[in-house]
């Protein structure tokens, strides 16, 4: 308003001075040029050029409030969520302006918003994302055999702690570092070179499976090695997963199968390739006089007797490891157990003039067992003591309480066994060399002993020997309340 007020004011100056100068000039022309005449048109000309001056100094004043007018407008829109421009400006020449930038805000404010939804979506992706890295750990984690997880650099990007105890490794400082820093032992530094050799030549070979030998707390251990490349889905490198799968039990299961088939096969040979002697020589007529033939038959029976337990054993033995054994646990006296074991094996001692003394307490114990395992174990303790025990020895039984526990005891004044064959006792057909001469066996009954009184009876076996001075056999039991 004020602006346009000057500017009138300003018009209307500048006429007046044109008007003045007009006038002027019509009364004095064709008067002659006096000094008052000359001094009168400059004070004319000055007057109107300081008019003119004072008009110029508005009009640039003018523009100036002008632009911050509208600047103002723009802020004051801005500022307060747009309000001023949705409204149209007062002044027509504005609105150009304002209808511009309006358009142009609108669309920043929509961008704004598209912009929002995305980060919200980008945030919404990365907790996923995150969560699922984490189940992903979990299960990496969970795994038995050792992992390992390296990018294109051969750094470490996940390991597991399978992994961390297999190499020796701080898993908490372990990610991103090199892995041949992590893979430091002679034996582990071929696997870091392996998985860098896989990394550089992926294209070639993307899976390899490698034995490798690595020592384990100062046991060596057999590795089946699986390394793989990760190709993502635009066909670039990203990794290479190493999966150590350890195969040291399974191979010793996989030898102990073996040699218990070979053992067996031999054990069932010499009984039968005894029996398949005799029965020749009787075929044969080799046995000529009754007492021959009568002898040969005792030995034949004896071996197929042999043959027979030999089978019980084995398959008795295989029967409680699978968990096949039928049980039937019922209230049983020891001491009759004992008095019927020494009543069977008392014709072997008397013929090798051994005295089997009974120390048993005349007070009857009694345990929660099953009775034919129990008369088993009894018989295989009793008949060692006796099979290795020189003529003229002792074998002492004894019965006794301990605590909430029945003890079985068989001494014998025998050969005794070497310390270092004590550990090896109640392995399958495991045999002291040195008694090898001394009596036949299977090495297989100290076993069936064992599973019988510690995995079926929940009891304990007893074994203490001095080579030499003889050895004491026995378990506890349990006592049954
Ligand atoms: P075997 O059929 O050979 O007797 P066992 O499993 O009963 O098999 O015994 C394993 C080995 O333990 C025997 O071969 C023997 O060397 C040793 N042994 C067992 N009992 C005695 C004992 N009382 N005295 C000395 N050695 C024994």
């Amino acid at each position: 308003m004020r602006a346009a007020q000057t500017r009138i004011t300003i018009l209307l100056m500048g006429g007046s001075c044109l008007a003045v100068g007009a006038a002027y000039w019509l009364a004095v022309r064709g008067q002659p040029l006096s000094p008052f005449i000359l001094v009168r048109g400059a004070l004319l000309v000055i007057g109107t050029a300081l008019v003119a001056m004072l008009a110029i100094t508005a009009l640039v004043r003018d523009a100036a409030r002008y632009r911050r007018l509208i600047l103002d407008q723009i802020q004051h829109s801005l500022m307060n969520d747009l309000p001023g421009i949705a409204a149209p400006p007062k002044d027509p020449n504005a609105r150009p302006i304002v209808n511009t930038l309006r358009e142009r805000i609108d669309s920043l404010q929509s961008r704004a918003d598209q912009l929002q939804i995305q980060k919200k979506n980008l945030e919404i992706q990365l907790r996923l994302a995150d969560a699922q890295r984490r189940q992903s750990l979990i299960m990496i984690n969970g795994i038995s055999d050792a992992v390992l997880v390296t990018d294109s650099f051969d750094e470490l990007l996940v390991a597991n702690p399978a992994a961390a105890e297999v190499f020796a490794f701080d898993l908490a400082h372990s990610t991103k570092k090199p892995i041949a820093q992590l893979l430091d032992s002679p034996a582990a530094a071929k696997l870091a070179a392996d998985i860098s050799d896989l990394r550089a030549n992926h294209t070639r070979t993307n899976r390899r499976t490698v034995d490798y030998q690595l020592e384990i707390e100062g046991l060596l251990h057999t590795f089946s090695v699986t390394l793989s490349c990760v190709i993502d889905n635009h066909d670039q490198f990203s990794g290479v997963v190493t999966v150590l799968h350890d195969r040291t039990r399974e191979n010793e299961i996989s030898k102990m199968k073996t040699d218990f088939v070979s053992h067996v096969s031999h054990e069932l040979r010499t009984p039968l390739s005894s029996i398949k002697a005799y029965a020749e020589l009787l075929v044969d007529g080799e046995a000529t006089d009754d007492k021959t033939r009568s002898e040969f038959y005792h030995i034949i029976q004896a071996e197929a007797d042999r043959l027979s337990r030999l089978i019980d054993n084995i398959l008795n033995i295989s029967r409680i490891e699978s968990g096949m054994m039928r049980v039937n646990k019922k209230s049983i006296s020891l001491n009759e157990i004992l008095k019927q074991a020494v009543e069977v094996t008392s014709p072997g001692a008397k013929e090798k003039n051994i005295a089997i003394i009974d120390q048993t307490s005349p007070i009857f114990f009694h345990v929660q067992a099953d009775r034919d395992m129990i008369y088993q174990s009894v018989l295989n303790i009793i008949s060692n003591a006796i099979k290795y025990t020189p003529a003229g020895g002792t074998v002492r039984l004894a019965l006794e309480v301990r605590e909430e526990e029945v003890v079985v005891l068989v001494t014998d004044s025998g050969v005794g066994i070497p310390p270092e064959a004590m550990k090896h006792l109640f392995e399958k057909f495991y045999r002291v060399e040195q008694h090898k001469n001394m009596a036949k066996g299977s090495g297989l009954g100290l076993n069936l002993t064992r599973q019988i009184i510690e995995s079926i009876h929940k009891g304990k076996m007893i074994v203490i020997s001095e080579v030499g001075k003889g050895s004491t056999f026995g378990f506890s039991l349990p006592i049954a309340a």
